[in-house]
Order: C-alpha cells, then structure tokens, then sequence
C-alpha cells in the first residue's frame, strides 16, 4: 500500500478522495474554518493516530497544529459545513447543521477512507444563535469519551486531537476555545435524510444521498430487491447493537435527538453524557433533560423512536409503509438479542438457557434497590467463586441486603454449576466484558481543571488508561475506585 501521509505526521502528502463532496452544494456549504489565535497542543491520542495510519507521537511541526487548529488548510482539505434537520426531545426542530463542526475533507487510510472534521472552527450558515466554538472543558469530554468507547469496544466516532487558544468563548461564565479533530468514515446522521425529506425543495436530493449511503457505507444493500428498504434494515440493526453496548456498559449519551444518530451506529456528539455510578435505571445524566426522556433505562426505546423518524424520512423512496415497518422490526428482536448476550458475557455465562433473563434480571433489581456502583459490581462479580468455602466478599459487601443478595448468589451458583464452569477460566472471560475502568465525570473533571490551569498530563494519562478498560492496570486502581462524595455535585447540559 502506498503511503498515505509522510514520515512527520504532516497531512502534506495525505490523499483526500472526498466523495461527500461530490454530493453537490444542495448538501453542504463551502466554508474555511476560522482559526484561534497562538493555538497549542492539548492531547492526541495514539491510537486514534495509529489508525490513520499517522505516527503515534504527537506531530512536532506547525503545520499540523495550524491546521488542526483550522488556521491553515493542507493540500486536498475541502472544507464545508452539511447540512440536516432533526427531531429534538421530540419535537421537529427544522433545519439545523454542522453549526460549529467543518468537515475537513476524507482521508485515505489503512482503515479506509476516514472524513475528519474540526470541532468549534467558527461560525457556519447552521449556526444559529451559536458562536460555531466549543469550550476546552466540552472539547476534553468529547476527546476522553471517544477514545474510551473505542478502548471499551463500542462503536464510536473517534478523536484524534485538542488544540487550544487563549480565545475567549462566552458560556455561563468566560471560558477559553478548543477544536476537537473528530474521525469517523462518515458523519452522516438521521436527520440528514430527515432534512431532505421535509424541507428540502429538491426531492431527488433525498435518493441521491439514499444512494450515496448505500454505495459508500453498506453496499450489500445496493443487492437487495428494495436497497433503501434493506438500508433501514441495516441502520436499525446496527442501532439495536449501539444500544446493547451503551446499556452493557452503563453509558448514558444525554442528548438522544435524531440528529445526534449516527446512520453507522456510532456513539456522536458527546455532550452531557455519562457513565453509570450507583446504578439507577431512571438516572438522567443531562440537567436540562427535566422530563427525563434520555433517562438510562429509555435509550432504547428512544433510539427505536428515533428509527421511526428515520423511516418517516426515508418514506418518499420506500412508498410502501409496510416495507418500512418490517424493516424497523428487526429491533423488537435484534436489542433484545443483543442485549442478552451482552449480559451473559457480563455474568460469565457460556451457554444459553431457560431463566437467564430472569438471572440478570434478579441481579439488576438488587443493584438497583441498593444503589450498587455499576462497573464495580461487575468487575467484582468476576472474582465470584462457587466453591463451598468462597465468601464472595467483595462483591457481596457492595449490597445493603446482604441475605437478598445470597439468595441471587445461590442461584448463580447453581446456574453456574450446571454448565459446569470453572472459576478462574469465567474470571477471565468476564474481565473482558466488564471494564474496570469507564470515563467517571469526575475523572473528567479532574483533567478539566488541570487543563485549565495549563497542565494537560491527566487528559494525556486518563487516555493511556481509558484505551486498555479491561486490564487490571493495578499501578492505576485509584481511577477505577468509587467516585467520591463531590462527583454528585457535577452538572452536565447541553452544548457547551
Ligand atoms: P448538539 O445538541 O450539540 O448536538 O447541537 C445541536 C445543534 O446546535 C447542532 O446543529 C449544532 O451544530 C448546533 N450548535 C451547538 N452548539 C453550537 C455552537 N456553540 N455554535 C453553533 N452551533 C452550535
Ligand atoms: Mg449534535
């Protein structure tokens, strides 16, 4: 394969085939990104480098940093800012668009072609009565919460670097500018084709971007009788497994409006999210969200919400609403399914059978009435041994009820005794369902402050941490450790 970008991490000799682009201007607006003054490095993150096939270690040149920063553009780079529309907390929000995102261009990498865009590179058309920036504190969230969702296996949008200014941005109090390098093989998002399907005045608009979504991102649909019926089918499959993962591992994303899906079923625009603490089914994790509706335990039947408006949009192809709604369909089976296995794996179960349900049922009802931490009890539970002599304190100290817990215990015992699993081969597998560590808002605050005061080796470390959740890392347990008293004081809300 040819070299995609040279030696010094430079996107000088990066190839950009930009095949969004080709969509034409009913799609998008040609813009520059507007720069920040004097910017400097705030992370990069190796991983996300390595699969773009750029060197681990943070580019040395100026050149990178400008243009990551949006104050240059390099060779290939055709920014514009897309357009899309969307249903918010409900409610049909119109027309709305890359506000404060500027897709860069798509990169030829060993993982295939990767769009990039910079996050909080001023004002666009879509900006509304935003400013087009974000604030370091958001841009550190959305940086540590991409690559840990990679790190735990779920599909996400990824992120590359921070850059940082002195550039003042106005929020609650007077905060400084930040530009996340974002990277996904596509940003494409439901309310795209809900755009084109309700307020576009081009109706050829809608199967062309139909058709550029099939021939780009799930080409076996082009096979199907009817690719469109077969590309919905695909998009809710893949957000039931989006689901299964976020409610395996306790993520609550906060801002489920169909713009912010993504048609891949990657984890987009991280805001007020969060993980789990105490676990607590109807835990809100967004404060402006009063009523609740992204509460953890509704995300699923959000997202299935979500499908529909999908298929409204996708309605002038399809014609045939019952086409649309077998298609959707597949939910009712794919989450569940989904789901179930997810948890097994989390219990350490290797085979299937009558009552496991129940079994993972039972334990999620006890965490709940006592509050139980979520990521601690699971990574505990591996510890759970069967033999007469085991006490299993470490995970049965975690609950209120002790005597309710012994009873679940009892029956995981001999659920577990009947596909006659070995302790110390379960322990192992179940280490790798269940991270030890997860992007706690307070870690994240943490670094936040840091940051603020110029320090960035606690973002720089908590990715390092975050990329491997599963291994032990014992030099690192305190971040695996309960949140302290303080971390239920954090408020998260939207765009920030
Ligand atoms: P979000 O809730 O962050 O997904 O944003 C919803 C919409 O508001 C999107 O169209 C964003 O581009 C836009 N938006 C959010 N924050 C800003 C901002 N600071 N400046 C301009 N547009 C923004
Ligand atoms: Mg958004």
């Amino acid at each position: 394969m040819n070299a995609v970008v040279d030696a010094t991490g430079s996107f000088a000799s990066a190839q950009w085939p930009n095949r969004f682009q080709s969509l034409g201007p009913a799609f998008f607006t040609p813009l520059p990104p507007q720069g920040m003054p004097d910017p400097h490095w705030v992370a990069w993150s190796p991983e996300c480098a390595r699969l773009l096939g750029l060197p681990a270690e943070r580019p040395g040149d100026a050149d990178t940093l400008a243009a990551l920063s949006g104050n240059t553009l390099a060779t290939g780079m055709n920014p514009l800012a897309s357009v899309y529309s969307g249903h918010q907390f409900g409610v049909w929000a119109g027309q709305l668009g890359d506000g404060r995102a500027l897709w860069l261009g798509e990169m030829a990498t060993p993982a295939g072609p990767m769009e990039l865009q910079l996050k909080g590179a001023g004002l666009t058309p879509y900006s509304r009565m935003g400013d087009g920036r974000a604030v370091l504190r958001s841009s550190i969230r959305e940086f540590l919460c991409s690559e840990a969702m990679a790190g735990l296996g779920v599909p996400t949008t990824r992120a590359l670097c921070i850059t940082g200014s002195r550039l003042p941005v106005r929020r609650e109090e007077v905060e400084t500018a930040a530009v996340v390098t974002r990277v996904a093989p596509s940003f494409i998002r439901f309310g795209h084709f809900e755009h084109f399907a309700h307020t576009a005045e081009d109706p050829a608009a809608l199967q062309q971007l139909a058709d550029f979504t099939i021939d780009t991102l799930y080409p076996a649909c082009r096979e199907a009788a009817q690719p469109v019926v077969a590309l919905l089918e695909a998009v809710t499959e893949r957000t039931a497994s989006l689901m299964a993962d976020w409610q395996a591992v306790g993520f609550c994303h906060g801002v489920m409006n169909t713009d912010n899906m993504s048609i891949l079923g990657l984890t987009i625009d991280y805001g007020p999210f969060g993980f789990l603490d105490a676990f607590d089914p109807g835990h809100i994790c967004n404060h402006s969200d009063h009523q609740g509706r992204y509460a953890y335990a509704r995300q699923p039947h959000v997202a299935f919400w979500n499908l529909h408006a999908l298929a409204q949009g996708l309605m002038p192809l399809i014609g045939d609403s019952d086409a649309a709604l077998g298609a959707l369909e597949r939910y009712k089976t794919a989450f569940p399914d989904a789901l179930m296995a997810r948890m097994r794996a989390k219990l350490g179960l290797a085979t299937r059978q009558e009552g496991d349900h129940q079994l993972v049922e039972g334990l999620l009802e006890r965490m709940a009435a006592d509050r139980t931490d979520y990521t601690i009890a699971f990574r505990r539970l591996a510890g759970f041994g069967t033999t007469a002599g085991a006490d299993n304190a470490a995970i049965r100290d975690l609950f209120i009820d002790r005597e309710a817990f012994d009873a679940w215990a009892t029956r995981y015992r001999g659920r577990l005794a009947e596909e006659g699993s070995d302790d110390t081969e379960r322990a192992l597998r179940m280490n790798r369902a269940n991270p030890k560590y997860v992007l706690r808002n307070h870690l994240a605050e943490v670094a936040i402050r840091d940051a603020r005061q110029g320090n960035f080796s606690e973002v720089e470390r908590l990715c390092q941490i975050l990329a491997r959740p599963y291994d032990e890392q014992p030099e690192w347990s305190a971040y695996a450790d309960f949140p302290p008293a303080w971390a239920n004081q954090i408020e998260v809300s939207c765009s920030s």
